[in-house]
């Protein structure tokens, strides 16, 4: 087990970067503390993979370095760096068994037969491929693959770290949910360094305590998903996580009211910082009140999702999403405010800190 340091990380896949834009990964200065683990978070093409491969070995960074525990490893092989990776499509060995397959890692590092057996076995319990072990992996099915290809990343109990890059992709839903809960319990009993890649924020959510988010090349958040829920750093995370994802609004602000349109929003406290370039607001769904009382909406549509409704609205010109509760009624002449604890500000997509 290790913390990994990544410093100054920076990397382009292209020979002659000039500008940010040239970057897969803009600058990545993070810490993944020894025995945490995190869930990486982000839409496709944000540069998950990018810094997972870096991470690993696969991939050489244009710019920084790597430390495991303090020590620098940037020129190390994957193999020196004692790593477990998890790809999300399955990596193995079609001609030999799946026992033969879950064997290999521990084989080749000369572990003694009986521990390797020992270890097999608890894995292919722990992966539902118990009834298979004798099986050539070429008939089996894609998931059936790819659940060998996440027992060769789970067999070695002595890895640094274990990095899975979205291994759940070709797995059955429920299947999903159950080798989910297997790898936080493992993290439990064993303490290993995990870094789970994903871009969909339940798995993000339900897997990790340390959820990072990324967004185009770099890291916009590090936090716990009540900490991304109710204060978001960027509007990305605002967006991107929660359903819907968070309301926000172009306002002026002057002390601590904000404008928009010919409504005027008190703010829970004057920003603390100049609020040069773009204001924002953003409030999520769940802190907008509606009823008898407040600025009026017009509403557009309202979806019934089970537990709570989602109302769909139109607030000066714009779109905006309340929650209610199942049996709350729709007002005939429908208002809505906005509950402070929920009000965030952004100028150019950045949280602004507000006094009291
Ligand atoms: P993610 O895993 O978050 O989907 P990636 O790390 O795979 O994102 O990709 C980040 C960016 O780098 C994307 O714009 C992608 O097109 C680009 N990219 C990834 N791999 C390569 C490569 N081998 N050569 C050139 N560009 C790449
Ligand atoms: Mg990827």
């Amino acid at each position: 087990m290790a913390r990994i340091d990544c410093n100054h990380i920076r990397h382009a896949y292209g020979p002659h970067p000039k500008s940010d834009k040239d970057y897969a990964l803009k600058e990545v200065h993070h810490a993944f503390e020894d025995g945490g683990a995190y869930a990486l978070l982000g839409p496709s093409g944000c540069g998950k993979t990018t810094l997972l491969n870096i991470i690993s070995g696969l991939l050489y960074p244009s710019h920084g370095e790597l430390l495991f525990d303090g020590k620098d490893v940037t020129n190390l092989s994957t193999q020196e760096r004692n790593i477990a990776q998890v790809f999300q499509f399955p990596v193995i060995y079609d001609t030999m068994t799946v026992y033969d397959n879950l064997a290999f890692p521990l084989r080749n590092r000369g572990v003694p037969e009986p521990d390797v057996d020992r270890k097999v076995r608890e894995t292919l319990e722990m992966t539902g491929l118990a009834d298979m072990a004798k099986k050539k992996a070429r008939g089996l099915t894609a998931d059936q693959k790819q659940k060998i290809s996440l027992g060769r990343g789970l067999v070695r109990s002595d890895v640094n770290a274990i990095l899975f890059d979205e291994p759940l992709t070709v797995i059955d839903p429920h299947m999903k949910w159950v080798l989910r809960s297997q790898l936080k319990q493992l993290h439990r009993r064993f303490g290993f360094t995990m870094v789970y890649v994903t871009h969909d924020q339940t798995e993000a959510l339900t897997f990790a305590e340390n959820v990072v988010v990324m967004y185009e090349g770099e890291i916009v958040q590090i936090g716990s998903p009540a900490e991304l829920f109710e204060r978001p750093k960027h509007t990305f995370v605002g967006y991107f996580i929660g359903s819907p994802g968070m309301n926000v609004m172009p306002v002026a602000v002057e002390g601590r009211n904000a404008r928009l349109g010919s409504q005027t929003i008190e703010l829970p406290g004057a920003p603390k910082a100049g609020t040069a370039g773009a204001i924002e607001l953003g409030i999520r769904p769940e802190y907008v009140r509606l009823g008898a009382s407040g600025m009026p909406v017009s509403i557009r549509k309202v979806e019934d999702i089970g537990r709570h409704k989602v109302v769909r609205a139109s607030f000066e010109g714009r779109d905006i999403a309340a929650i209610v509760g199942e049996d709350e009624d729709i007002p005939a002449d429908p208002k809505i405010a906005f509950d402070p604890a929920g009000i965030n500000l952004y100028a150019d997509s950045w949280r602004v800190e507000m006094g009291g």
